[in-house]
């Protein structure tokens, strides 16, 4: 599976034809510009969503490729971010330089601001039935501003975080963690209801050998049918790596002011472990003070492996409703809450 997959249809789809027509009109912004092949490339945005169109005519007929980008997200192996919970505290190395917490602390104090408490960890319910309002079916990074799993987050929430992810089942859930002692605790309890599903991944961060590996076990412990890896950001050698039991490993450096290099042969290394131990391998990127100078090519190539699973296909929009009123999530409400359990 790739986010970045191409589909394309002949004229006959008018259901693809239409939906691009209805995007266009949306659109706020509407740039367009040949590729080296002489096909039209759009890129139409509306609000935080963008979609690439590449439009070439063949034998006299309209021959049309959507090419659906990252829709809110900038993260390379995700579609988009959900932040049931908000704020974290750091808990080793990796955390050096947190971009939530960066990003967060920026507007402490702004009254109205999701991050009014800066990274103080809060609760945000409101947000729980977010994946029931999404309009397609995405991978879904959770938690990207906080770390569901920190112990201040109580059991009860993160259950009702979970049956959001177990009935919302046409997206992929990517949980990751570096509280993944609590994660495995938690799976073999009361998460038992989620660990053998498919669209559910439960991953852990791998940034050195003194934190992040002794998690990879306590992640396998946890008995979870789709496990990864996050190495990033890599902080040294880790040496040999047992991946079995791991379904995807990532791995990227640090970026931004401070970076800790990260050197090649420490990549290499985790990707011939992975091709042996057959495990699909994304390569994130380099890093760096500035990321974009480096890229994200490795020996000449880009690694975009994903696992391969199942994907259900999303409910109309009635059921949908349904599903989520079941669950009875608060809706009105746009308090965070505190996070003391
Ligand atoms: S666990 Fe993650 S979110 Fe929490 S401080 Fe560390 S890097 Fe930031």
């Amino acid at each position: 599976m790739n986010r970045n997959r191409l589909s394309s249809v002949d004229q006959a789809d008018e259901s693809l034809l239409k939906c691009l027509q209805r995007f266009q009109t949306l659109a706020q912004a509407n740039t367009s510009k040949s590729n080296e092949n002489g096909s039209k490339v759009t890129k139409l945005v509306t609000g935080r969503q963008k979609m690439y169109v590449l439009q070439s005519v063949r034998d006299g007929g309209n021959f049309w490729r959507t090419r659906q980008m990252s829709t809110n997200s900038k993260i390379e192996w995700t579609d988009t971010t959900w932040n049931p919970v908000r704020g974290c505290t750091k808990i080793s190395a990796g955390c050096k330089h947190c971009y939530a917490e960066t990003f967060a602390e920026r507007f402490r104090g702004v009254p109205g601001n999701p991050f009014e408490y800066g990274f103080d960890l809060r609760l945000v319910p409101h947000k729980l039935p977010e994946p029931f309002q999404w309009t397609k079916p995405q991978m879904v990074f959770v938690n990207s501003m906080s770390d569901l799993f920190h112990e201040d987050v109580p059991d009860d929430y993160i259950v009702q975080v979970t049956q959001v992810m177990t009935t919302a089942n046409w997206h992929i859930y990517q949980v990751l963690t570096k509280r993944a002692d609590r994660l495995r605790d938690l799976l073999q309890t009361k998460l038992r209801f989620a660990a053998n599903l498919e669209h559910i991944w439960w991953g852990t961060s791998v940034e050195n050998k003194k934190s992040g590996v002794p998690r990879i076990k306590q992640l396998r412990d946890a008995k979870a049918k789709m496990n990864f890896l996050s190495i990033e950001p890599l902080l040294e050698d880790l040496g040999k790596l047992n991946l079995k039991g791991m379904q995807w490993v990532i791995v990227g450096g640090e970026s931004g002011n401070g970076a800790r290099p990260m050197q090649g042969e420490w990549v290499t290394s985790i990707r011939e472990q992975c091709i042996y131990q057959n495990v699909p391998f994304f390569f994130k990127q380099w890093g760096g003070v500035r990321k974009a100078r480096y890229g994200r090519e490795l020996d000449g190539r880009t690694y975009d492996e994903y696992p391969t699973v199942n994907r259900q296909p999303i409910p109309p929009l009635a059921v949908r409703r349904d599903l989520e009123a079941r669950l009875m999530l608060p809706r009105d409400s746009r308090s965070t809450v505190a996070a003391i359990a």
